[in-house]
Order: C-alpha cells, then sequence, then structure tokens
C-alpha cells in the first residue's frame, strides 16, 4: 500500500532536516547568512563571507594587494573573550592565545563572540561580566 517505507523514510528526512536546521539556528540563520556575506575587500570589491577564516583573507591580501596589510584590505575583527576579560584584535592573535584554531573554534566555554568593532568588543564583555563595568579593566592585544 503505497506509502509505508517510502512515507517513513520521507517523515525522518523531514526530521533530520528540522534538527539540522535548529541545529543551524532555525530560519533566522537566513537573514544571518545574507548579512554574513558582508567582508568586502576595500581595495578590489570582492566579497567574503565574513565567517571566513582569516588567514583566507590574509591570503587574499598576499595574493592580490602585494605590500598591502590586511587592515589595508578588510576591516580587523574583534574577538571578545569575557572569562578573561580580554579583546583580540583579529582572529589570528585570538586563536593563537586560547590555544586553539579556526578548524576547532573558540573554547565554549570561553564565551568568545567575534564583532566589527572593539567598543562593541568590549560592550559585550561589560555586559557578561557583572563585575568589569569599564573598559580600564578589559586587556585588549593586538598581536
Ligand atoms: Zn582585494
Amino acid at each position: 500500500m503505497g506509502g509505508g517505507n517510502a512515507q517513513k523514510t520521507a517523515i525522518s528526512r523531514e526530521r533530520n532536516q528540522a534538527k539540522l536546521r535548529a541545529a543551524q539556528g532555525g530560519a533566522s540563520q537566513l537573514g544571518n547568512n545574507a548579512k554574513a556575506m558582508s567582508i568586502k575587500c576595500k581595495i578590489c570589491k570582492q566579497a567574503f563571507m565574513c565567517t571566513q577564516n582569516e588567514q583566507d583573507l590574509m591570503n587574499h591580501v598576499e595574493g592580490k594587494h602585494k605590500g598591502k596589510t590586511y587592515e589595508d584590505c578588510f576591516d580587523p575583527i574583534y574577538v571578545a573573550v569575557p572569562t578573561t576579560a580580554t579583546v583580540y584584535k583579529g582572529r589570528k592573535v585570538a586563536y593563537e592565545q586560547l590555544g586553539t584554531d579556526a578548524k576547532k573554534g573558540y573554547p565554549k566555554d570561553s564565551g568568545a563572540a567575534e564583532f566589527e568593532t572593539k567598543e562593541a568588543a568590549y560592550e559585550h564583555i561589560m555586559a557578561s561580566v557583572s563585575y568589569i563595568t569599564d573598559a580600564d579593566s578589559i586587556t585588549y592585544i593586538e598581536s
């Protein structure tokens, strides 16, 4: 009676997709993705996902714009780590300091988050850690 297994498969596929969507943050992720495509090389206007590994962006700088620095092409990313009250300029230095890399990502218990501005990164720490109330209590590391 048509349906049997095929239907079960369809249902389980549906469930798996729902799980996947949930894992990816649900429907809101769609909007985020459009926004994510927001890193643009200031020199040649090539667009990159803002989730792009900083090393890939660095390769773009070195491959396409010899003699230019990362900051000539892209706005830096600031990584705020509430547990150590530290803001890192650039993912590379944050990964190094946290003993991780782009593949592993930030340690989950560090609460690390990325921001487009230093101010937003500072605010994230002040909002996350109750005893930090001013920027002087936050360590800023550039390289
Ligand atoms: Zn470029």
